[in-house]
Parts: C-alpha cells; sequence; structure tokens
C-alpha cells in the first residue's frame, strides 16, 4: 500500500515527526485524520476493529442541546466540522427534550443564541402526550456507518491492528510497546476510551477509571409511527431517563438509565444487559405505543458512571489523553483539538462538569 509521504505544516516548525495515536474508535480516528490532514507522520493503534467498541453500531444522536453553554457552543462547531467532513453524516430530524429538565436545557441554550422550539409538533413513536417537550432543531442522527467509512479511509494508511500494553517514558520520547514490537514516538495521544486508564497510570496520568455496564436495544417502529421520527431525550424523574432515535430504516434504538444496583461493574455483563433488556422492554411497551416491543438487535458498551456530557483532556509530558461521555457528536472537534494540541504542545481546555 501507498504510504503517502508527510508534508511539513509551515506554521509548527517544531512539530513531531512521529505521533502514536491509541484507539482507533471516532476520537482517535478523527485526531488520526486530522493529524495526517496537517502533514504530519502517525501510527493509529487498536486492539481490534476501528470503531468496535463504544463507537460501534449505526447511529448516534447528534444535538445543540446541552445543559452546559459551553457544551451547547462545543456542539455548534461540531456541526459545521461534521459538514466541513462531508454532507450527509447527520440526518437533521431534529432532537426532542422532554419532560421535568427539559427548562434546563432550554436555559443553556438561549444563553448560547441557539435556536429551539418549545411545546413544538411532535414525531415520535407514542400516541402519549409530551409535556414539557422543546425541539432542537439542530439535532438529528449521526450516521455512525458513514462517519466510520469517511474516518478509516482518510486514516488508512496510519492503522495498526495491534494491543497497546506499555507506554514508557525516555528522555527523547515515548516507547509504544505493542503486539510485541516497541516504537518511540515523538507524541502520543491516548484515545483509548475503556482503556485509557491502565495505559494513562504508567505515565503518571489518572483519567477516571470507573466502569459500568451499559445496553441499548433496537426495536421495530410500527406503521402507524410517523415517518423520519425526531431523535428524543427524557429527562423527567417521574419517567424513565432515556435516549431513543431511529437507526436503520423503520428501527427504533432505545436505551434507558439505569441506576447503579443494575450497572456498577460487579455487576457483571450478562445480569447488566438482562437488567437493562427488561426495563427497556417494560418502558417500551408501557410508553412507545407506535414500537413493536420484540427485540430486533442490541448493542453493549462500558460507560463511565462518574462522568456525564463533557470532553476533557489531561497531558503528563507528551502524552495527551482525551476522555468523557457521549463524545460521538463532538467526535471532528475533538479531532482538531487534539492535533492542534500535539503541535502546539499544548492541552485543550475541558469542556463540562469538572472531573
Ligand atoms: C449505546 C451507545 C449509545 C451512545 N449514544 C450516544 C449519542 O447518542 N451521542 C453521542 O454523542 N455519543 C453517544 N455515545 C457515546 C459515544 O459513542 C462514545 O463516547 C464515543 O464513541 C467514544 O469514542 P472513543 O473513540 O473515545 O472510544 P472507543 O470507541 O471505545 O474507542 C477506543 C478504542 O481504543 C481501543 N483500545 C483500548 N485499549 C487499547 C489498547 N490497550 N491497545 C490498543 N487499542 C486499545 C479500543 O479497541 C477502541 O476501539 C453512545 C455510546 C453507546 C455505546
Amino acid at each position: 500500500m501507498m504510504v503517502p509521504i508527510p508534508v511539513p505544516h509551515p506554521t509548527h516548525p517544531t512539530q513531531p515527526r512521529s505521533v502514536a495515536v491509541i484507539g482507533a474508535g471516532v476520537t482517535g480516528l478523527a485526531t488520526t485524520a486530522a493529524l495526517l490532514e496537517r502533514g504530519v507522520p502517525v501510527a493509529c493503534f487498536d486492539r481490534g476493529a476501528p470503531l468496535g467498541e463504544r463507537s460501534a453500531g449505526e447511529s448516534r444522536i447528534f444535538r445543540y442541546a446541552h445543559r452546559d453553554p459551553v457544551l451547547v457552543e462545543a456542539a455548534v462547531q461540531a456541526r459545521a466540522l461534521f459538514s466541513e467532513w462531508a454532507e450527509g453524516l447527520i440526518e437533521p430530524v431534529g432532537t426532542v427534550i422532554s419532560g421535568g429538565g427539559a427548562q434546563e436545557w432550554t436555559t443553556a441554550m438561549a444563553a448560547s443564541g441557539v435556536e429551539y422550539i418549545e411545546n413544538p409538533g411532535l414525531r415520535l413513536p407514542t400516541s402519549r402526550r409530551q409535556e414539557p417537550a422543546v425541539l432542537d432543531p439542530a439535532g438529528g442522527v449521526i450516521r455512525v456507518d458513514r462517519v466510520g467509512e469517511l474516518l478509516v479511509k482518510r486514516s488508512q494508511a496510519a492503522l495498526r491492528s495491534a494491543y497497546v500494553y506499555a507506554l514508557e517514558e525516555k528522555p527523547d520520547g515515548v516507547v509504544v510497546h505493542a503486539g510485541g514490537v516497541s516504537e518511540r514516538f515523538d507524541a502520543v495521544v491516548l484515545a483509548a476510551g475503556s482503556g485509557n486508564a491502565p495505559l494513562a497510570a504508567q505515565v503518571g496520568l489518572y483519567p477516571p477509571a470507573d466502569l459500568a455496564h451499559h445496553a441499548r436495544f433496537t426495536f421495530r417502529l410500527r406503521e402507524t409511527a410517523p415517518p423520519s421520527p425526531q431523535c428524543w431525550i427524557t429527562t423527567s424523574s417521574a419517567e424513565m431517563h432515556t435516549y431513543q432515535h431511529s437507526g436503520a430504516p423503520g428501527q427504533w434504538a432505545v436505551g434507558v438509565e439505569l441506576g447503579p444496583e443494575d450497572t456498577r461493574w460487579e455487576v457483571g455483563r450478562e445480569a447488566a444487559v438482562a437488567a437493562a433488556e427488561a426495563a427497556t422492554v417494560t418502558y417500551v411497551k408501557n410508553e412507545l405505543d407506535l414500537v413493536d416491543p420484540e427485540i430486533v438487535s442490541s448493542l453493549y458498551c462500558t460507560t463511565n458512571p462518574t462522568l456525564d456530557d463533557g470532553i476533557h483532556y489531561r497531558r503528563q509530558g507528551r502524552v495527551l489523553c482525551v476522555y468523557g461521555e457521549n463524545l460521538f457528536k463532538f467526535a471532528p472537534l475533538i479531532g482538531r483539538e487534539c492535533a492542534d494540541a500535539v503541535l502546539n504542545e499544548s492541552v485543550p481546555d475541558s469542556l463540562g462538569p469538572a472531573t
């Protein structure tokens, strides 16, 4: 395979000669693509297939709507960057926030000056009234399949299939020990999702390390469901806290947020998935009369229960670590910020609740 010859970036005379990105999820791939675009030689390591862990599946929710104005503004920037990547990566159906928590989200959107519509016309797979509800018209379905195809294509020359088992700081760089080979790099971006904490600790970085279980389930929309349903987040404590959106045509993905008794790591994956399945099917039966409650498919992942929406960066020497929850919607922004931080030897501002 032809590997493109990197073109030095004229504004960064001291740019690193080599960068390792650990993780080929959406954040690692976005970073790799941004570095390649800036002419920096990169190796992007992953222990499995690209987009195989937290970035797996075919769809996610995009939204400007957040509880924190700085995250609203980050989402606005990310939306523009998604469009620069390519058209059609986000299906602009809108995102509805309903329930008692909706007010908090509109306050943050108002502070950021982005449009929202109170008591909007709803296209949701339920005939129940939803009050209060607000529409984020810029929201929609992120097509993970299209984003993945684009990023893998752009990063192809850099991808390495190998398990990184150690990072070792040396005076002249960081040695990445992966798959029986040890290689020195000028800089490392740690974008390894659930694999961040053990590698980060080896170089004196301690991002939050808690893990919990989460599972999302997909169902069929009934023929009576409205076409092009909006993405939907329910925030009230009276109902279950959920997120929902269409995936493949005619399908509806539902994620229910359960408490620690059902999701903490010690519960075990099998029991946690069983609890999530029972709660989600009950929710669908009780609340979504336009959805067939038979499960079509499921998606499991780990989450960090101590984190909420937010983008977080930490640096120790030559290693920059990125982490957070619900990062997909920010991916192009994260890629750009990580690439610039590598070139400038800086740390981007973290956004969202402190960790
Ligand atoms: C069901 C579900 C629903 C979600 N909904 C939304 C949503 O609606 N909107 C939104 O914005 N976000 C959502 N998210 C969150 C979002 O998808 C994740 O935050 C994002 O994909 C994380 O990307 P990442 O690159 O940081 O991590 P990952 O995708 O987990 O990538 C990390 C990569 O690092 C690799 N790795 C780890 N350790 C090592 C090692 N030692 N050596 C080599 N490779 C290693 C892994 O194999 C993995 O591929 C959802 C996530 C899930 C699972």
